[in-house]
């Protein structure tokens, strides 16, 4: 069956201008959206490239070798990141996932997770650091990793089948070699190791049973994801998304199931254990069952730009304010206006939206641009 490829209009230009509030927003830690959601968990961008090209995320149609990438002079540096991270961390933030793109592209990513580990609560505890990626590069670079203070790692994996997971990352890449990667990291004591296998019907539904057989007993948690419709130019169709409810009765046709409490408020994944004490699973329901209510994620991208919702079209500029020479406190009052008037819940709306749209006006942008 053919895909449906959208051409991308570039997004990236779309944004909403950034203003320190005349009254202060003071950073206690305790900053609620309209819908009274708080900040705990912050996602950053760390490059908009990717060596992979995933169907349902950097389809090769639209990210050729023409693609035009941000110019590195546009990205925000290590420092810059750091600094903002901080500003959210007084805010709330509890957990910090760097992603991208592929994250371990960009160059010396350790320094940064050396310097995002330096950051503290305002109760005096250390941020929880993760990251997400590929596994391409783990093998390589799990020591130095763990090494630089990162605790944990999710690495997406979509089937065990050599063939189809090269079809899936359209780049011929081996499974073996991430497989090679998740060992590095559970070496490097990188754990608990999640993995993040995305369900497209009639792409790799068979792969369900075999990469739940493959993990169980392992202490890795693998999570089914749905197959959403993110950005604009996947060709998303519903048809081709497995809803979760399907996926746990089909592993419980072979393992059977138990369903978990969640571990945290605001957790994405609904935790199912395996009724003989061999581990969990998790599944991740974007599409069928939005989880909009107690979401408390932000998300930072490549450049500086503040996006509140997965689904967002526009993202909020924090980077000519980081360079003017604010000051903390101003930067503070920013995010924290900015969050206070959140009330994006796209899941939740999806079926009342017109094709592409996003949360405020306009096409969504890519999750390759803002993170997974
Ligand atoms: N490159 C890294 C990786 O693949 O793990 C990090 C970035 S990627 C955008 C983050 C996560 O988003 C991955 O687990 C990926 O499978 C997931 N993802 C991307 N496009 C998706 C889609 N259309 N539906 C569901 N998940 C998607
Ligand atoms: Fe790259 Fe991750 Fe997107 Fe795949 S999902 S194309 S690995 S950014
Ligand atoms: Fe959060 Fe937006 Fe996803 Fe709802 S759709 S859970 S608001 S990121």
């Amino acid at each position: 069956m053919s895909e449906r490829i959208i051409p991308l209009v570039d997004l990236r230009a779309s944004q909403r201008t950034v203003q320190v509030p005349t009254n202060a927003i003071p950073a206690t830690g305790a900053l609620h959206d309209r819908l009274q959601r708080p900040l705990r968990d912050l996602r950053i961008s760390v490059t908009d490239r990717c060596n992979f090209r995933c169907n349902y995320c950097m389809p090769k149609e639209v990210f050729g070798k023409d693609y035009p990438y941000l110019p590195h002079s546009a990205l925000l540096s290590f420092e810059e990141i750091t600094r903002v991270a901080g500003v959210f961390a007084a805010h709330g933030v509890q957990k910090i996932r760097l992603t991208g793109g592929e994250p371990l592209l960009r160059k010396n990513i350790e320094r940064l997770i050396e310097q995002l580990a330096t950051l503290r609560t305002p109760e005096g505890k250390p941020l929880d650091i993760t990251l997400t990626t590929n596994g391409s590069l783990l093998a390589r670079k799990a020591k130095d990793l763990k090494a630089a203070g990162l605790q944990r790692v999710t690495v997406s994996l979509d089937g065990l089948d050599d063939t189809i997971f090269r079809s899936m990352n359209d780049v011929d890449f081996p499974v073996a070699d991430v497989l090679e990667g998740i060992e590095a990291a559970r070496v490097a004591g990188l754990g608990p190791i999640k993995i993040n296998m995305v369900v497209k019907r009639g792409t790799n539904e068979h792969e369900i049973l075999p990469m739940a057989r493959h993990f169980r007993g392992t202490g890795v948690v693998l999570r089914f994801i749905e197959y959403m419709d993110v950005g604009a130019t996947n060709g998303w169709r519903m048809d081709e998304v497995m809803p979760s409810a399907e996926v746990i009765r089909h592993i419980q046709t072979e393992l059977p199931l138990i369903q978990l409490e969640p571990s945290a408020p605001g957790e994405t994944a609904e935790r199912w254990g395996f009724t003989d004490g061999s581990g969990e699973i998790g599944v991740i329901s974007s599409v069928t069952q939005a989880f909009c209510s107690d979401c408390n994620r932000a998300r930072l991208s490549t450049e500086g730009k503040l996006y509140l919702c997965l689904f967002a079209s526009q993202g909020y500029d924090l980077r000519p304010l980081v360079r003017s020479g604010a000051s903390d406190t101003d930067l503070a009052s920013a995010v924290g206006a900015i969050w206070q008037q959140r009330s994006d819940r796209y899941s939740e709306l999806r079926a009342s939206l017109p094709p592409d749209a996003g949360t405020g006006s306009g096409r969504r942008v890519e999750m390759s641009y803002i993170g997974g």
